[in-house]
C-alpha cells in the first residue's frame, strides 16, 4: 500500500533546524549558570539561617559570660568604699607620721591579702600614695605621685573612679576602683584597689571561648587571645592616641587598630568579622570569619564581646551550596532526559498519526474509486446492453435493408430477367411446335435435336432462376469463412480447368477469417478465378496473383490475371445484371452483379483495377473477424 508522499513531507530545514541549535548552543551554559546561581543561593540561605540560629544560641552565652564579667568586677566595687570606716585611714589622712603610715600598710597588707586583689592602696588629695599593701616590695606605690591618673581625678572630685591600666610602676595591667574618702562630707583622701582580671581570660582559654572585653576608648583590655590584647576595636584619630598616650593608661604599649578583613552589621550589636591569613592572630592559612556579638557590661563603660567562628558553619553552607547545585543538575538532567524522550514519543506518536491518516485517506481514496468504477462499470453495462441493442436493431435494419436492396435489385432486373427468360420461352414454343411438326413428320434426328436444344434452354433457365434464388434468400449474409478454405474450395472446383490451362497460380494472402457465409465467399471466389480463366484463355503463359492485406478493419483481395483486359465499353456495364461478353451460352452476365451484391451484403466491397501492365485486377473487401488473427500462408 503506498502512502501519499506529501503527508510525511518534513518541514523546511531553517525552521526545523535551528531552535534545537540555538537549544544546544545555549542550554548547557544556562544550566551551568542556573547551577551556580542556586548553590550560591543555597549557599548564602544556608548561612544566613546558620548565623541566626548560632547568634541566638550565642546571644545565650554572650549573656551568661558577661554576667560573669560584671559579677568579677562588681565583686571589688565596695573595697574602697570600706576604708572610709577605717580610723586609722582617716587619722593617716588627717596627720601623716610614719607610725599611722606603718598601721595603715599593715591594714591594708592584710585586706588586700583577704580580698585576693592586686594592690590596695591610699592617697591623699594630692595623689601621693600615703600607704600600700605592697610596702614592702621593691617597685611598692608608697610616695609616688598618680595624681594624673583619671581614677584619682573622678575619685578626688567625689565620683566612682573606673579605670583600667597598666601600673606606671611595674607596667602591670590592672583595674582600678578608686574611691573618694569623705569625712564630714569633705574627701580628705582617696582609696584605690587594683584588681587583676587575667584569670577570666585563663578561664575563657580553659573554656575554648573566644571573648574580649573593650574599654570606653574602645581598646581591649582582656582578650582569650593575647594577640588581640591592647588593640583597638573602633578607629582612632591621632589625637586620641596622644592623648591616650599622655595618660599612660596604657603604659608606652602602641594602641593598633585590630583591623578585620571584612566586616558586617547583621544586626545591633551582631557584626560579621573577617581576619586576614597572615594576619598574627590566625594562626592557620585560612581566614578566619567571626560572628562577633557584643554587649555593654553594666556598672562599667565597657562591652564583652563574644567571638563565635564561622568555619564549620560556612563549611555546612557550603555543603549546602552543593547539595543544591547537584540537585539542580540531577533535576535539570531528569527534565531535559523526560523532555527529550516526550519529543521522541510525540515524533512517534505524529508520524503514526500521519501514517494512520495516509491510511485512512487511502482507503477512502480506495473506497470512492471504487465506488466511481463501480458506477462507471454499471454505466459501462448499461452502454454495452444499449449499443447491443442498437446493434441489433442495426442488424435488423441492416438485414431489412440487405433484403430490401436485394429485392429491389431483382426489381430492376426484373426486366432483364423477364427479357432473358422470355427469349428462351419464345425460343421453347418455337421448338416444341417445330419438333411435334417433324416428329408428325417422321423426321425425328430433327426432332430430337429439337428436344436437346430445348433441354439446354431449360437448364439456362434453370440456371438463372436458382442464381436470382439463391441470392434473394434472407440469412445466408451472417458467418464467417476462411479465406484460405474458399480459395482452396474455389480452385479445387476449377480445378480440371486450370489443369488444361497450366496456370501460373501466385499465393500472396492470409488464411483470414472475414465475416461473410463459406459458400458465398467460394461462389464470389469461384466467379472471379474463372472470369480470370476464360479472360485468359488465348494466353499462351496463363498467371493468376492472388494477394491479400489488411486494410483499415478489412481484408482486400486482389485477384489479378493476365488476361486480355477489359475495354473501355465493357468497363461501364461490368457489374450490370446479364452484361457479358462471352459468345453463346458461356456466359449468364450474372457473376459480377450477385458477387458484389453478396460482398456489400456484409458490409464489404467488389471493385476493379484495369492494371497498366495488362489484365484485370478485380478487388474484394470483406470485414475481418479479428483483424489480429492474422497467419501467414
Ligand atoms: P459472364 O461471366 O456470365 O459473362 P460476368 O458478370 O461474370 O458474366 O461477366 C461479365 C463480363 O465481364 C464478362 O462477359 C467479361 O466480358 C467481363 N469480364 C469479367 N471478368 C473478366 C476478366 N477477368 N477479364 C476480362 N473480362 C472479364
Amino acid at each position: 500500500m503506498k502512502c501519499d508522499p506529501t503527508l510525511y513531507r518534513a518541514a523546511p530545514p531553517s525552521l526545523a533546524v535551528k531552535p534545537r541549535l540555538v537549544r544546544h548552543l545555549f542550554l548547557p551554559p544556562l544550566v551551568i549558570a542556573l547551577m551556580i546561581g542556586l548553590g550560591y543561593i543555597g549557599f548564602w540561605v544556608s548561612e544566613h539561617y546558620g548565623i541566626r540560629s548560632l547568634s541566638e544560641n550565642g546571644q545565650r552565652q554572650l549573656e551568661l559570660h558577661a554576667r560573669a564579667v560584671e559579677s568579677e568586677i562588681s565583686k571589688y566595687t565596695y573595697l574602697p568604699s570600706l576604708l572610709e570606716l577605717e580610723s586609722s585611714v582617716s587619722k593617716l589622712l588627717d596627720d601623716p607620721t610614719p607610725e599611722t603610715r606603718q598601721t595603715v600598710n599593715e591594714y591594708l597588707e592584710g585586706l588586700n591579702r583577704r580580698s585576693r586583689s592586686r594592690a590596695i592602696y591610699v592617697m591623699d588629695t594630692t595623689g601621693r600614695v600615703l600607704a600600700t599593701s605592697n610596702w614592702r616590695d621593691v617597685d611598692s606605690y608608697l610616695g609616688e605621685d598618680l595624681s594624673f591618673r583619671a581614677y584619682f581625678q573622678n575619685a578626688v572630685r567625689g565620683q566612682p573612679g573606673r579605670f583600667y591600666g597598666i601600673g606606671s610602676t611595674n607596667g602591670e595591667p590592672g583595674y582600678y576602683l578608686a574611691h573618694g574618702l569623705e569625712e564630714h562630707g569633705k574627701i580628705i583622701g582617696v582609696a584605690v584597689v587594683k584588681v587583676r582580671l587575667e584569670a577570666m581570660e585563663e578561664r575563657w582559654q580553659r573554656a575554648r571561648l573566644e571573648a574580649f572585653v573593650s574599654d570606653e576608648n574602645g581598646i581591649i583590655i582582656l582578650s582569650s587571645d593575647p594577640a588581640r590584647r591592647l588593640k583597638s576595636v573602633v578607629p582612632l584619630s591621632d589625637e586620641t592616641k596622644e592623648k591616650l598616650a599622655r595618660s599612660l593608661q596604657y603604659y608606652w604599649f602602641p594602641l593598633n587598630e585590630l583591623q578585620p578583613l571584612a566586616r558586617e552589621t547583621l544586626a545591633e550589636g551582631v557584626e560579621k568579622l573577617t581576619f586576614p591569613a597572615n594576619s598574627e592572630l590566625a594562626a592557620d592559612e585560612q581566614n578566619i570569619t567571626y560572628l562577633a556579638q557584643t554587649r555593654p557590661l553594666s556598672d562599667t563603660p565597657w562591652n564583652f564581646t563574644l567571638l563565635t567562628p564561622l568555619a564549620d558553619l560556612r563549611r555546612e553552607a557550603i555543603n549546602q551550596g552543593i547539595l543544591v547545585a547537584v540537585a539542580f543538575a540531577l533535576v535539570a538532567f531528569l527534565l531535559i532526559a523526560w523532555n527529550e524522550r516526550r519529543k521522541v514519543i510525540a515524533t512517534r506518536l505524529a508520524a503514526r498519526e500521519a501514517l494512520q491518516e495516509a491510511n485512512n485517506q487511502l482507503e477512502r481514496r480506495i473506497t470512492e474509486r471504487t465506488t466511481d468504477l463501480r458506477a462507471s462499470n454499471e454505466r459501462l453495462k448499461g452502454q454495452i446492453r444499449e449499443r447491443r441493442q442498437a446493434e441489433e436493431t442495426l442488424r435488423r435494419a441492416q438485414d431489412e435493408l440487405v433484403q430490401a436492396g436485394k429485392l429491389a435489385a431483382i426489381g430492376q432486373m426484373s426486366t432483364s430477367i423477364a427479357h432473358e427468360l422470355n427469349q428462351p420461352l419464345a425460343a421453347l414454343r418455337t421448338l416444341s411446335g417445330n419438333t411435334v411438326r417433324f416428329l408428325e413428320r417422321g423426321q425425328l434426328d430433327v426432332a430430337s435435336t429439337n428436344l436437346k436444344t430445348i433441354n439446354e434452354l431449360i437448364d439456362r433457365m434453370g440456371r438463372i432462376t436458382a442464381s436470382l434464388r439463391s441470392f434473394a434468400r434472407r440469412g445466408d449474409d451472417k458467418g464467417q469463412a476462411s479465406l484460405g478454405k474458399a480459395v482452396d474450395a474455389a480452385l479445387q472446383l476449377l480445378g480440371s480447368r486450370m489443369e488444361s490451362v497450366h496456370l501460373d497460380l501466385h499465393h500472396d494472402f492470409n488464411d483470414v477469417q472475414v465475416q461473410i457465409d463459406q459458400t458465398r465467399l467460394e461462389q464470389i471466389l469461384v466467379n472471379l478465378i474463372g472470369n480470370a480463366l476464360d479472360a485468359m484463355h488465348a494466353q499462351p503463359l496463363p498467371a493468376l496473383w492472388l494477394e491479400g492485406e489488411e486494410y483499415d478493419g478489412k481484408y482486400r483481395l486482389r485477384v489479378r490475371d493476365n488476361g486480355h483486359g477489359i475495354d473501355a465499353e465493357a468497363r461501364k456495364h461490368l457489374f450490370e445484371p446479364f452484361f457479358t461478353t462471352k459468345p453463346g451460352e458461356q456466359g449468364l452476365g450474372l457473376g459480377l452483379t450477385l458477387s458484389a451484391s453478396l460482398a456489400a451484403a456484409t458490409g464489404g466491397h467488389l471493385g476493379v483495377e484495369h492494371p497498366a501492365s495488362g489484365g484485370t485486377t478485380f478487388v474484394l473487401s470483406l470485414p475481418l473477424v479479428s483483424p489480429t488473427s492474422a497467419e501467414p500462408i
